[in-house]
This record gives structure tokens, sequence and C-alpha cells, in this order.
């Protein structure tokens, strides 16, 4: 049943609408989003709602994240629908802070993560990403000081670099990965999914199906290195334009020789039309 959702704008309320919570010994749990909401974020909501009595969705789409020439200007906003959805599930506040909030004039601070967020996948292609993720999710967390926060294996290594940070700063906050929500044909849900032609739509399984045929051969003994360059090239067959197509150690991130040295995770990044999509797999 549809409630009416409490929806915060600064920070002040924020805190007052938690603090009785935290007072009263409720957990809390915060599922921290960019909106253009779909399964996946629903996921990660349920999922907070199995370790916490109350929850949090923030929707901010963080200008930190993105350099000048990504696509900050034009990314999904569908608040209206957004909040619509999330009245369907027990969350208990949206906290939808504007710029200004997060970044007011002279803001000067910013975190900026080594470890995992080094590895050269994501940061090698998006070199200011992980600063500003973990500069806003370090507010979000000091704002919010949730028991847990939820973050989708989807963006694996945001993953691990949320659960880094959180470790080196002593954060009281559990962090929590939770399984990627998939369409039929395997393709990773994303809000960016959306700018995808019919074409392009048509191809982006591929990226699934060509992780999960490398996950097979390489848990089958075959060596990741010649494994992962078929991979490659079927992926560009497909149209795309690979930024990478890696085997890392699932925890470390560094990179793997053989199967041995793992638990393995497969990860890709590629291009179609004007659309980057990430997906990964275990193998
Ligand atoms: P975003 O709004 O894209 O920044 O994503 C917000 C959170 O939802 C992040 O923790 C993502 O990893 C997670 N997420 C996005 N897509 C999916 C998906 N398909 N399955 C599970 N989690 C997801």
């Amino acid at each position: 049943m549809a409630h009416r959702l409490r929806v915060m704008r600064t920070v002040a309320t924020l805190r007052r609408a938690v603090m009785p919570w935290r007072k009263s010994g409720e957990r809390i749990a915060l599922v921290p989003t960019m909106g253009a909401l779909h399964a996946g974020h629903l996921a990660l909501v349920r999922a907070a709602r199995r370790r916490a009595r109350r929850l949090v969705v923030s929707i901010f789409v963080n200008p930190a994240q993105f350099a000048p020439h990504e696509d900050f200007a034009s990314y999904p906003r569908t608040f209206d629908t957004d909040l619509a959805a999330l009245a369907e599930m027990p969350v208990d506040l949206v906290w939808a802070p504007p710029v200004e909030a997060m970044y007011p004039p002279g803001f000067a601070t910013r975190i900026v993560p080594e470890g995992p967020a080094t590895a050269g996948l994501e940061d090698k292609f998006r070199p200011h990403f992980f600063a500003g993720v973990t500069t806003v999710v370090g507010k979000l967390l000091i704002q919010c000081a949730p028991d847990f926060v939820m973050f989708g294996e989807k963006d694996y290594q945001q993953l691990k670099v949320v659960t880094q940070v959180a470790r080196d700063l002593d954060l009281p906050t559990k962090v929590v990965g939770v399984p990627t929500v998939r369409e039929k044909d395997g393709l990773a849900l994303s809000s960016r999914n959306a700018y995808l032609s019919a074409s392009e739509r048509a191809a982006a399984p591929t990226l699934n199906r060509v992780l999960k045929d490398c996950a097979s051969r390489i848990a089958s003994g075959e060596l990741p290195a010649r494994v992962l360059d078929e991979g490659g090239a079927a992926i560009e067959r497909a149209g795309f334009t690979l930024d990478y197509l890696e085997a890392r150690h699932a925890e470390t991130l560094k990179p793997i020789a053989a199967a041995a040295d793992g638990p393995i995770r497969l990860l890709v990044a590629a291009r179609i039309g004007k659309t980057r999509l990430i997906d990964n797999v275990a193998v």
C-alpha cells in the first residue's frame, strides 16, 4: 500500500528525523541512489529492509563524480516517478538534497581513495570518479549515520572502494553488497540503459553472455588471458568499443594470472553508441 513519504531537503531536517530512531535503538539502513530508479535499486531497498527497521533512500545526482564531458546534465531525472515507486516500499524517508546543500559555496574537502580505487579499471577511464563517489558517500554516511549502507554488485569496483573507505575511516556503518538485478536476457539493469537505441539494446546482452562464457571456461581450467582475449573480440564484434575485460582478485581487485590465484571476478566496461555499460560476474 502506498504511503506518504517524507522528503528531506536539508541536513538539519534529515538529522532531526533520524535522531529519534537512533535514540530508541532502531536500526537504520541507507540506500544511496542517483534516482531514475529501477528494479535494481528496489532490490537494494528490500535487502536493506531485511537488516534494518528504518530505511532512508537518498536521491542525489552527484556532480562531483561526473567529468565535464560526461552525462551529468542529461542524466535521467525522474523524481516524481521515483517517489511513487518508493511510496510502495517500506521506506521511511527520502533524502534529496539540492546540490547547494551538499556542496555549499566554499566547499573544499575531498576523500581521495586508493587501494581498489586505483586498480586500473573504472579509475583508468574515469579518473575523477571514485573521489567524487567517496566524498559524497562519506557525507551521506556522516549525515545519516546508518547502521547499514547498501551498494549493488553491479558497480563492483565501487562496492569494494566504499567498503575500503568505511573501514579505513572507522565509519560505524556496515557496507552491504547486493547481487545484480538483470533483464531476462542478462543485461544488468542500469539507469543508463535508457540511452540505448533499439539496435544497441539488442546487442547489449552480449556483455553478460561473454562474461558468463569466460567465467565457465576459466573455471574449467582454461588460461584467463586467452579466454579474455577471445571474449573481448566477441564484444567488439557485437558493435562495442571495449574499455576493459579483466580477471581480478574478487576482494583486492589485483590482476590474477591463473584460476588458482582467485577468488576471481571478471569485470567489463564497453561503449556502444553514446552509452557506456559495465558488468561483472564471479568465476
Ligand atoms: P545509481 O543510482 O546508478 O548510482 O545506483 C545506486 C545503487 O544501485 C548503486 O549501489 C548501484 O550499484 C545499485 N545498482 C544499480 N543497478 C543495479 C542492478 N542492476 N542491480 C543491483 N544494484 C544496482
